[in-house]
């Protein structure tokens, strides 16, 4: 099997000198730009990173072509101002986002991207998205851990899934969602239950902060009413380990109907504060659950190193679930939750790690809006040096 194009790299490939790195991220609605400086073996630095988020609020879900607009409005100027602020006039590495995403979304910053690659003439990566949420925290430690093979919890608005890295390239998707993404049931709930902006799990967990147990004695919330924990009693079987997050949205609106004749609006905050707590546990719940019957199953080495990353990754109940939970042979990775929604850092790190195992993207190459993991480079757009 080819597994990429023996075609050489046009530009200058990988030395060890330092280099300086332009990162874009703009797969969904947040416009990202990071520059780094490398010195290979020793250290990559920050230097910058700026994120302008769409303001989804009013629209109440992302609008795609508002979406791309904005990135194709927002990239430029972003890029331009980052380069000024520190005094460069060029990178001498650029990486864009080529997938999973947006298609729209994702060719305003890959081909951005590509035309500063061609201008410059400097060598391109095109970065898959959750190699980059799951390489995050080995930019903290220089590339140093976790070390592969480790597994990713992978929480975002968009994916929910547990992978298993063996190398840089080799990737495999041990537990994924069958219907929507944890941050998406979140948010549709957080919706429901009036939180308001543009991460709605994120205000969910700012608005139930602080809720002790126990219910206030006017509450209108059943001490019984508990939210559905999926696939939960198939667990013996395999192929019946997976994720699934749609029911929840539905589970809310059947206790509004059953125990909520006024709606959810006219609940008291306490017992809004209630159902959110209640719907946190239960979606994280059923995440440690089904990670603990792939770990029964699998056979993993001592320690199992386990990154958790992604825009919930940020959640420190889901953070507290994991440790608790999770068996003690399970050591946790866990990134600052700045760094856990979209950035550009990730993006630029993923593409430090590829470009220095001597890969990089062919500028013929085109965004990928469905990109499996398990197909990093099983294809002819990687140059090899
Ligand atoms: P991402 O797709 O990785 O950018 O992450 C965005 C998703 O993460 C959205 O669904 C957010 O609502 C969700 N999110 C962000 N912060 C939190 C948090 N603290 N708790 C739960 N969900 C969060
Ligand atoms: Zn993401």
């Amino acid at each position: 099997m080819k597994l990429w194009s023996a075609v050489l790299c046009p530009f200058k490939p990988y030395s060890a000198r330092s280099y300086h790195v332009l990162a874009i991220e703009t797969s969904c609605d947040d416009t990202a730009v990071a520059l780094i400086e490398r010195v290979p073996g020793i250290s990559p630095g920050l230097i910058d990173h700026e994120k302008v988020s769409l303001d989804n609020s009013r629209a109440g879900g992302i609008i795609p072509t508002d979406a791309q607009v904005h990135h194709m409005r927002e990239l430029p100027p972003l890029v331009d101002k980052l380069l000024n602020r520190n005094s460069l006039e060029s990178a001498d590495l650029i990486c864009s986002t080529r997938g999973p995403g947006m298609f729209g979304c994702l060719s305003a910053g890959f081909n951005f991207g590509k035309g500063l690659s061609l201008a410059w003439k400097k060598p391109f990566v095109g970065v898959h998205h959750m190699l980059g949420h799951l390489l995050t925290p080995r930019y903290f430690t220089n590339g140093e851990n976790p070390q592969f093979p480790f597994l990713s919890l992978l929480v975002s608005g968009g994916h929910t899934m547990l992978v298993q890295s063996r190398s840089l390239t080799e990737h495999q998707v041990l537990i994924d969602t069958l219907d929507i993404a944890v941050g998406d049931a979140l948010d549709k709930c957080a919706r429901e239950l009036g939180m308001r902006g543009n991460m709605l799990g994120f205000e969910l967990e700012k608005f139930c902060h602080g809720q002790n147990s126990g219910l206030s004695p006017d509450s209108k919330v059943p001490a019984d009413l508990e939210f559905p924990i999926p696939l939960h009693n198939s667990g013996k079987q395999y192929s019946n380990i997976a994720f699934s997050f749609a029911c929840y949205l539905a589970a809310l609106k059947r206790a509004e109907t059953a125990h909520f004749p006024g709606g959810l609006a006219s609940l008291s905050d306490y017992d809004r504060q209630e159902l959110g707590k209640r719907l946190q546990i239960a979606l994280f719940a059923h995440i440690t659950t089904q990670i603990k019957k792939v770990l029964k199953v699998e056979k993993f080495g001592r320690p199992i190193h386990l990154v958790c990353s992604g825009g919930v990754a940020s959640n420190q109940l889901l953070r507290s679930m994991l440790s608790e939970q999770l068996p003690d042979k399970v050591e946790l990775y866990f990134v600052d939750p700045k760094w856990c929604t979209d950035n550009a850092l990730m993006i630029g790190w993923t593409g430090i790690e590829l470009y220095e195992a001597g890969l990089t993207t062919r500028l013929d190459s085109i965004p990928r809006s469905r990109w499996p993991l398990s197909e990093l480079v099983e294809e002819g757009y990687w140059i090899m040096s």
